[in-house]
């Protein structure tokens, strides 16, 4: 995302002043290159977002056991399995009653 900004002015960034005819913020290291959008120490890195979660990424990863998300999706799990027996169990006594 660009963003059209000259300075001087306040930085779309990170809310420094940017005085006249400077290259990049002096606070954030925003620049017209990165399109002030303050996330230029992440450029060229390759860094997963801010959003990523390490400990979920993990306990999905390696089987979930100390994560709450997985062990609500097993406790539906079961319960859905269980009212499948049930119904199966009730649609065939009859046949053997
Ligand atoms: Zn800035």
């Amino acid at each position: 995302m660009s963003v059209a900004f000259k300075p001087p002015g306040q930085c779309p960034a990170c809310g420094e002043w940017v005085p006249r005819g400077a290259a990049a913020c002096d606070d954030c290291g925003a620049c017209a290159n990165s399109g002030w959008s303050g996330d230029t120490h992440a450029d060229g890195l390759d860094l997963p977002d801010d959003e990523f979660d390490y400990d979920d990424f993990i306990a999905r990863e390696f089987g979930g056991k100390s994560s709450k998300q997985p062990l609500t999706a097993n406790l539906w799990w079961w319960v859905a399995l269980a009212l499948l027996i049930i119904f199966m169990i009730g649609a065939l006594l009859p046949l053997f009653g």
